[in-house]
Formats: C-alpha cells, sequence, structure tokens
C-alpha cells in the first residue's frame, strides 16, 4: 500500500497503476477508473511541508520459513521534519532502507 498516491475519486490507494508518458507519470485507479496526472510536487502527508527527499524503500516479501527476502525497491519521499530518522538512516546506508511494517506469518 502506498500513501503517497491515492484516488480522489474513490480513495482507493493499493490498486492503481502507473503509466509514464513525456509529460510524465499519469495514474490509474483501477477500481473506479480516475485516471490523473501524479504530483510532481511531493509533499508530507504529515505536516504537508515540501521539505520531502526521495529515498528507496525495499520490498521485503516473506519468502520460505521466516526468511524475509528484498524483492525489490520503491521510491518514496521522507519528510525532513517527520520521517527524520529514517531519511538519515537511508543517506548513511546509501542503499534501500527497510519498510516501517515488514510481513509476518
Ligand atoms: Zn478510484
Ligand atoms: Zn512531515
Amino acid at each position: 500500500m502506498s500513501y503517497l498516491v491515492f484516488c480522489e475519486r474513490c480513495g482507493e490507494d493499493d490498486n492503481l497503476v502507473g503509466i509514464k508518458d513525456e509529460t510524465g507519470i499519469l495514474v490509474e485507479c483501477q477500481t473506479c477508473g480516475l485516471l490523473w496526472k501524479r504530483n510532481l510536487q511531493p509533499k508530507c502527508e504529515k505536516c504537508f511541508s515540501s521539505d520531502v527527499y526521495p529515498a528507496f524503500e525495499a520490498v521485503v516479501l516473506k519468502s520460505r520459513g521466516t526468511q524475509l527476502s528484498v524483492e525489490s525497491s520503491k521510491l518514496i519521499y521522507l519528510c525532513e521534519h517527520c520521517d527524520i530518522g529514517r531519511l538519515k538512516e537511508y543517506q548513511q546506508s546509501n542503499s534501500p532502507i527497510m519498510p516501517r511494517e515488514l510481513p509476518n506469518s
């Protein structure tokens, strides 16, 4: 689930597909069919500050047993005010940071 993008018509935040075109990224809601242009000026959803920084977050899947495996990474935005801990972690490690919530059994 992404907290960055959601459908303004039906509130769907999961069943969304991004479509790239020359002008940017379009997002299509698979639930109600609304198509809109993704806001290129990201803002923090908690404090509405635009002091956010792109970062990569690991997409972690639970594999066999108790092992967690990093499947891929996704682009997220970290707020300088709300996510300072994770932002520092990302800047220091320079590799995808772990998601806040890990899948559990
Ligand atoms: Zn929708
Ligand atoms: Zn914030």
